[in-house]
Order: C-alpha cells, then structure tokens, then sequence
C-alpha cells in the first residue's frame, strides 16, 4: 500500500513542492497531503484507505457530488465518439445555447479551459472595448493567476506577500488599482480623476477566496453606477457563484447586469472548462471577427462540453432548495462543534455560510481582506488537522472556504456528527 508521506517525498523530488497547485501542499498545516484514491458522493477515499467528508470538492466545480451517474454517463458516451476535434462540433453548441438560454443578458459565449483564462480574455476584450488600459479590483479577490490579476490576490497567494508574485512587470501591476471591499469613497475619488482611464472594474459579486466576505448590495450597484458613468465595464467574475448561489449566479440573485461575466468550475462539472459571457456588442470583438485575438488547441472539449451541461440541466430551482437545506443542516452541526466541544479549544471559530458556501471564520461580519487576523493560519492549522483525524476534509488553507453539494445528503450529515463527536 502507498503511504502519503513517502509517495509526497517522491512528489517534491519530481515537482516543486509535490504539488501541480499550492494550497493543496499542506503549507502552513503540520501534516502531509493526503494522497486521493477515488471519490464518490461526498466522500473521497485515499490511498491508505481512509475515507474522508469531503467540503472542499475540487475547490468548487463538484455541485452534485463526486461521480455524479448521470454526468459520468454523458461523458463515457462522448468519451465513446472521440475526445477532441479541433473544429466545430454540436456539444459546445448545445452548452453554449442552454447557458444564452437561461441566463438574460448573454448573447455569446466562448469556452476556454481555465477559470485564469476567461478573465485574461475578459480584461483583453475590456480593455480593447474601452481602449483603456487600467483595470480595478479588490484587495482578496482572486481571479486566476494571469500577470494583471495577481495583485493582492487571494486564495493559494493570500499568504505569501502583498504583490501576490515575482516575475509580474512593475508596467503590468501600474494598470492595477486596487481597492478595499465596500470602499466607496476612495472609489469615487479615484474614478472623478482617472475615470476615463479605467477600462473595467472586476470583482467576485461574493468573494470568496480570502474567506467568505459578503458584500452590501448597494456596494455592487454602487460599482454598476459607477461603471456606467465613466464608460467602463463591470465584470463579474463568477468562477464560484455561477450557477451555485443561484443559477444566473450572483447577477441573478441581486439582480445586477455586469457587462461582462466569467464562469469556470461549475460550468465543466468537474471538466476543465471556463467562460466569457456578455451582449454582442462587446463579444464581438473576439477573433475570428474582432481583432481581440484568444484561441485554444483543447478548447471546448466535447467530454468536458456534455458533463457541463448534464451538471448544468441537474440545476433546476429545485436543487438550489435541496441544496440550500443540506447546507443548512451541515453547518448548524459544523458550527455546534466549533462551539462546544474540543473543550473550547476552538470557540473562536465560526461558520458564515452563503448559500452552499461557507468559511470557518475567526470573527463574525469580517468583509474585507484587509480585517483577517493575521494569526488566522496558526490558529487554523490545529482545527484542521483535528478535522482530519475525524475524517473530515477541509480545504488546506484557513483563506479557503467549504463547499457543500447535493451529495451532502441527510445520510451524509449523520454521519458527520458520528464522526465529529465519537471520537
Ligand atoms: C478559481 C477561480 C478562478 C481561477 O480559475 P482556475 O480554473 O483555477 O484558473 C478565477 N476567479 C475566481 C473567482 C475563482 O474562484
């Protein structure tokens, strides 16, 4: 049988830090990675057989479980026909048609592999739209680790320095602004003087990957208006809401219209897949028409195309209120933990959840970035590992946040208690 920690001594010799992804090195966390096996449901299994509760789900794509039946069948059918063609085929059509379809403001898509690629796509087509250059976002917004974004980036880089990564060109961090969450005033002092210069605004309508930090409303229709006023564009980057918190995402659930949308996760159930979405006006600047140029060998993929949309048919309204109910059950049961038991070891936890999203914060009503205590991975990493040896799977990072799917089932729920508290 392999065990974790000499198959991650061979990993760091063959890879840099074991690892194709940082957060999933354990850094900061006393452990070693947990080497996984296989999945089913909500449960992984790895490969010294132990079985875990599994809330970090691929980071987010995994809404309906591991292995979901039905997703694995389309995928074994469009496996059977061939797995790339390099030219036009009907599955992304179809996917391409179900999304326009149901949500209001798309016109046109186009499919890329990375949840990193449809925002570096979506920051060209702005800035090309606009012909500007300057791009603001938030300080803990994530959005893919393409030059321009990684700028007080969150998720795997909200530990290691406030300019997120060497090797960005001083030229390309100078068309960043980067703001506080909520911070309105700064905002519009910045936007009366260099307005004009700016070609998008780009934030997480939820962030959540540096926590969960629920935003007000009005602070996102305060960046419509703002937006509007100077001409330049508002992107959602909806990598994690889209299609979680409710089908049209964020956008959908506040009933705010970004100009342009990017998807990823979710959208390829468990494939790679991302996606730029907005009006014709703006899309059409895309190549082959327009003279924004993005392309992709692998793009599109016919197996990732069908296990999208058969994930995506599976979310009728009546799944985002199963799955609303499980969440409200696994986290009423997360939270009692945190609360009473462990001898009170971990009272200063608890859980914030957004939909089917939750984060184990240190503080209630944190909303920016910049008000995580800044011991929170040290006093994260115990609570995970204690986790762990319940045979419960949290994402390795105290900056990322638990999801929960619809294979989070009442069954699945017992036996968390069961694990949390006997033993
Ligand atoms: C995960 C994520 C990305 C990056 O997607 P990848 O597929 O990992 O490249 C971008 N934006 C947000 C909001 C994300 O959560």
């Amino acid at each position: 049988m392999w065990e974790h920690v000499e198959l991650f001594d061979i990993s760091k010799d063959l890879v840099p830090g074991g690892v194709h992804s940082p957060v999933r090195s354990f850094k900061g966390l006393k452990s070693t990675p947990r080497f996984i096996e296989s999945a089913e449901g909500a449960y992984l299994q790895d490969v010294e057989k132990k079985t875990y509760i599994d809330f970090c789900m691929s980071f987010g794509p995994l809404i309906l479980g591991h292995k979901d039946e039905d997703v694995k069948e389309e995928a074994m059918c469009a496996l059977n026909k061939g797995w790339t063609y390099g030219a036009c085929e009907p599955y992304s059509l179809e996917l391409a048609e179900f999304i326009v379809d149901n949500i209001s403001f798309i016109e046109q898509i186009r499919f890329v592999n990375s949840g990193t690629e449809a925002v570096m796509t979506a920051i060209r087509l702005a800035r090309a739209h606009t012909e500007r250059d300057k791009i603001i976002k938030f300080n803990g917004c994530y959005h893919g680790h393409t030059d321009s974004m990684l700028i007080k980036a969150g998720s795997g880089v909200q530990n290691i320095s406030e300019t997120s990564s060497k090797g960005i060109p001083q030229s390309i961090a100078n068309d960043t602004i980067v703001f506080e969450l909520g911070d309105e005033e700064q905002i519009k002092t910045y936007m009366k003087k260099h307005g004009k210069e700016v070609a998008a605004i780009i934030i997480e309508p939820l962030p959540a990957n540096c926590g969960l930090l629920p935003q007000k409303k009005e602070f996102l229709t305060f960046l419509r208006e703002e937006t509007t006023k100077y001409n330049a564009l508002l992107i959602f980057d909806e990598v994690i809401t889209g299609f979680r918190v409710a089908f049209g995402g964020m956008s959908a659930k506040l009933g705010i219209i970004p100009d342009l949308v990017t998807y990823g996760k979710i959208i390829g159930g468990g494939f790679p897949v991302g996606a730029v979405a907005g009006p014709k006006k703006i899309m059409l600047n895309l190549a082959p028409v327009g003279n924004v140029y993005q392309a992709g060998t692998l793009s599109a993929n016919p197996v990732a195309m069908v296990a999208g949309l058969k994930t995506l048919q599976k979310l009728e309204p009546s799944a985002y209120d199963q799955l609303s109910k499980y969440s409200a059950n696994i986290t009423t049961i997360l939270n009692q933990w945190l609360q009473k038991y462990q001898n009170g070891r971990y009272k200063m936890f608890s859980i914030v959840r957004e939909d089917s999203l939750f984060w184990i914060t240190p503080k209630e009503n944190i909303t920016r970035a910049c008000d995580i205590p800044s011991d929170l991975s040290e006093e994260f990493s115990p609570l995970f590992e204690s986790m762990l040896a319940h045979g419960i799977y949290l994402a390795p990072s105290a900056y990322e946040i638990g999801f929960i799917s619809l294979a989070h089932n009442n069954s699945v729920c017992n036996q968390l208690s069961k694990r949390l508290w006997n033993n």
